[in-house]
């Protein structure tokens, strides 16, 4: 086949046959490097896209905040990264293949966390300063009375009992990562997908899912939203600062609480926020650069960048007693079927951070 210059089983390492297999192209013809006829096919491109995987994302490191993968390679540098023994063949034979070098990649600062408003926000005293930001800069969005959205429930009590699904009573409040003592908050998605998975589900729960609705047009800020600034650099980033903030865990909820707080003191209902399996739910890779710009920046990619963030939504107080959510029905939920996506990675080639 015109094009085709390796297979996966041109490959020691089984991570890279694996992740061949998957993106190569299914085609009887022999392999011109190894003479395998089994072998998915990859063209010079696919190459490029699997060494892409294999180092660049698969080496991905999270920080608290952001992450940055440790290795990368292009054309201009010859290899430099240690190698371990079962796939140094491999990295040659990609490297004569497609003429690029593999290296360590120091990462640009705002890609590990330093951004300037989320710097703020991690410092009590200026926290507000941001948070006010927050509030006039992004936009508001209704949850109309014709739009339903999921929640679901582990071992209720009662199954069929409307109060299950309301949000857990003031004094239980302050665990998640909008809701605080006395400040209940009720979570929803409109994506069934992570609902499952926002509730940490197994198989052995007992599932069930309502479907709810809004009795009136509720208020809510998106925090969801990409905001379009190109006159600040990703270190002065508010939308940077609030996109890696959905991203981090735990020790990111006193900020994200406040946020919540602030904004239901300034009349909303709620927010529509992105959720922290965004990427998982669409397989896409975080903080994706070119020359250490973020794609969030690049204008032209900002409908691909939306498309990775799934919007969860966190309605305040206890709606369904306060009847501003009504429920529609109410289902049993059976897990039937889970697959995971996967990608492989080096080992023993990488420095920390
Ligand atoms: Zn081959």
């Amino acid at each position: 086949m015109i094009g085709i210059v390796l297979c996966s089983n041109c490959f020691h390492d089984q991570g890279l046959r694996l992740d061949a297999e998957q993106i190569g192209i299914v085609d009887s013809s022999t392999c011109s490097n190894c003479g395998s006829i089994t072998g998915s096919k990859l063209s010079a491109d696919l190459v490029g896209t699997l060494a892409h995987r294999f180092f660049v994302w698969g080496t991905l490191q999270r920080c608290d905040y952001g992450a940055a993968p440790l290795v990368q390679f292009n054309q201009h540098q010859s290899t430099c990264i240690s190698t371990s023994p079962w796939f140094d063949e491999d990295i040659r034979l990609i490297e004569k293949t497609i003429g690029v070098g593999f290296f360590y990649y120091g990462p640009r600062q705002w890609m590990v966390g330093e951004v300037e408003p989320l710097r703020a926000l991690q410092e009590p005293s200026s926290r507000i300063l941001i948070i006010n930001r927050i509030l006039t800069e992004y936009p508001t969005t209704l949850l109309r009375v014709a739009q339903s959205f999921y929640r679901i429930r582990k071992d209720p009590k009662i199954p069929e009992n409307f109060g299950e699904y309301d949000s857990p009573p003031s004094e239980l409040a302050g665990v998640w990562r909008l809701d605080a003592p006395n400040f209940p908050v009720m979570y929803g998605s409109q994506d069934l997908q992570v609902c499952v998975h926002e509730c940490r589900v197994t198989a052995e729960d007992d599932l069930y899912v309502a479907t709810l609705s809004p009795t009136r047009d509720l208020k809510l800020l998106d925090l969801s939203a990409l905001l379009q600034d190109e006159r600040t650099t990703e270190f002065e980033s508010l939308d940077m600062a609030v996109h890696m903030l959905f991203l981090a865990g735990r020790h990111s909820y006193d900020i994200t609480r406040d946020i919540a707080l602030a904004v239901h003191s300034s009349g909303y209902d709620g927010v529509v926020y992105p959720s922290y399996f965004s990427l998982l739910r669409t397989g896409s890779m975080p903080f994706e650069t070119t020359y250490g710009i973020s794609h969030r920046r690049v204008p032209q990619l900002h409908e691909y960048e939306q498309a990775k963030t799934i919007p969860n939504l966190a309605l305040f107080g206890r709606p369904i007693e306060e009847c501003k959510v009504q429920v529609r029905c109410i289902n049993k939920l059976i897990l039937s079927h889970v697959q995971y996506g996967i990608l492989f990675g080096p080992v023993g080639c990488l420095p920390k951070l």
